[in-house]
Formats: structure tokens, sequence, C-alpha cells
């Protein structure tokens, strides 16, 4: 059997419908036929890795301030504001949630308040996947390039750069794109569905890439990302996704 396309990778676990980035949500989207399960990498004052979106604690739980000033215990002692008997995952908690399974880890390499990098980051969590055995299984993504760089550096198989869209406009050109993209050894990009057509699609891929799309929510992005027939796109929806790609493809079946 081939492999559905495009892949659905349940962003932050299937934010909108399980707790973002939480033990639930991996819970959730390891019982579920996607192709990748996407989440956020940030790393705590004494060196862990920790599972959350912001450089801060205080959207998403009881702390505040940023989440690379507090030690793993002083995390601990919060609780996730959507899932109060639960506190933030660390890296190797959602790994054992979805190591069972053959889902795709996807894994954003995040910065802390101002975009500032964590430094060895990307050894720390190669060494963690390697160390597994889920290297193969990992894609390493970022909207910064030399994060990308590292990645690839400290044996990250797979990279792909997330590409924002004030940056893709201050580029110019998808061929630009490329020649940034392959000089930093990444051949796959991502970006937002709404600033993606059939005329970007055909010129990245012409240039060489691998498209993919971020922020495919509602049904009508969602669509959008079938129809573009991209190599994979993040949902927060990824059981509806899941229903409305079997639709999709179902309806065309001579094109698969
Ligand atoms: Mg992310």
């Amino acid at each position: 059997m081939t492999r559905p396309r495009p892949a659905i990778a349940a962003h932050r676990g299937g934010a909108m419908e399980a707790v973002e980035n939480s033990r639930a949500a991996f819970t959730y989207a390891a019982g579920l036929a996607v192709e990748q399960a996407e989440f956020d990498l940030h790393r705590t004052a004494d060196g862990e890795l920790v599972v959350i979106h912001d450089a801060t604690l205080d959207r998403t739980t009881t702390g505040s301030g940023p989440v690379g000033a507090r030690r793993l215990a002083e995390l601990r002692a919060t609780r996730l504001r959507d899932a109060p008997d639960e506190t933030v995952p660390s890296l190797e908690e959602v790994l054992d949630l979805l190591a069972p399974t053959p889902i795709g880890l996807r894994i954003e390499i995040k910065t802390g308040p101002d975009f500032a990098r964590y430094p060895g980051i990307e050894a720390a969590l190669v060494a963690r996947l390697r160390a597994r055995g889920l290297l193969e299984r990992a894609v390493i993504t970022s909207f910064f390039l030399p994060v990308l760089v590292d990645a690839a550096r400290a044996g990250a198989p797979a990279r792909l750069w997330l590409v924002a869209p004030v940056v893709r406009a201050a580029i110019g050109s998808a061929e630009a794109v490329a020649r940034l993209a392959r000089a930093a050894g990444v051949d796959e990009v991502g970006l937002h569905i709404d600033h993606l057509d059939r005329n970007e699609v055909a010129a990245l891929r012409a240039a060489g890439l691998e498209v993919g799309a971020w922020a495919a929510h509602d049904d009508h992005r969602i669509a959008k990302a079938l129809a573009l027939d991209l190599t994979v796109f993040t949902t927060d929806r990824p059981k509806a996704a899941l229903a409305l790609r079997a639709a999709h493809l179902a309806r065309r079946p001579a094109d698969r």
C-alpha cells in the first residue's frame, strides 16, 4: 500500500482536539492514523529538554517567565492551565508515548525570548533520539536555518525549514529560497497554508524542494492542503484532517 499523501502531522499533538503539547495530546495522537506528531522543544536552566510551545510559561501553565530560566524541578511544580493534572512534559515522556507507534516525530527546536538560541540543543536532542533508536523517525524543524545547520552537524538525517511569511516575502524568488535551503543542507520547506498556491508550490518544487504547509486547521485550509498535493501539512485537527483526506483520496483514486 502506498503512503497516503499529503502526510498529516498532528500539530502540538492536535491542539484543537486535545490540550496542546500535553501527555494527553500525544496519547491522543498515538491512537490516530497520522503519519507525524509535531511538538516544540525548549531547554530548562539545568539543561533538560522539555515540550512546550512558547518561550515563556505564562500562556499555557500556572508558572511565569522564560522556560529557559527555570530548572526542571521548578517546571514540575507548575500545572498546564488546560490540563491541571499535568505539568510540562519532558522530551523523554513524549517519546515514551510515541515510540511504541509508527508515527514520525516532527520536532521543532524553539528559541528563547527574543529568539535567543539554546546553545547545543541540537546535539542534545540528536543524542537522545539516537540513544533511543528514534533518530531515523525524526524530522527536525525550525524557522531558523542556523538551527538546522547545527542539527545536520549533530547527525539529524532529516531537517525541514519553516519559512515564515515575512521571510518568504523578503527572499524574493523560489530559486533564492532553494539556494538558501540547500546552503543549509535542507531540501524540504514548510510554508503557512495561506501563503501557498499552485504557482508557489510549482515554483518551489521546480527549484528542487519538497513543499509542505503549516496552520491548516479549519476545513477550508485542510482542503486546500489536500488539493495542493503537498508532501505534508500540520494541523491542530488531525482527526478531522484524516477524515477529509480519506474523502479526498476516495474521490480521486486515478491520481494515486
Ligand atoms: Mg511547532
